[in-house]
């Protein structure tokens, strides 16, 4: 049974309470905390909605809408997805990673 890599693994009830916690502070608390990753608006060049370029990326708390479970997506895999794979910033996680690889979901 293989486990899941780094960025696959499992979030806890204590980080999903810390994440959604964070998601709810005023946005000039969550921009300077600590889990907050700076945005490259060089990199955005590609979203051409003006006044709705991020300008950081915090943990997101979302439900996977294959299997339900809770999940984080961190802020350093939206900076990836939206500043190297140049993704829409309509786009938003939907799977959990494991629906996603398809190799992990039976640990389930
Ligand atoms: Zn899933």
């Amino acid at each position: 049974m293989k486990k899941n890599k780094d960025t696959g693994r499992d979030p806890n009830e204590k980080e999903l309470k810390e994440a959604e916690r964070i998601e709810n502070l005023p946005e000039d608390v969550r921009r300077s905390h600590p889990t907050a990753v700076k945005a490259d608006p060089a990199k955005l060049t590609h979203i051409n909605t003006y006044g709705t370029l991020p300008d950081y990326y915090i943990d997101r708390v979302f439900t996977c809408r294959k299997c339900g479970k809770r999940e984080i997506w961190r802020a350093r895999d939206q900076k990836w997805y939206y500043e190297e794979t140049k993704a829409h910033i309509d786009a938003k996680a939907v799977e959990c990673h494991g629906c996603r690889t398809g190799k992990d979901s039976e640990e389930a």
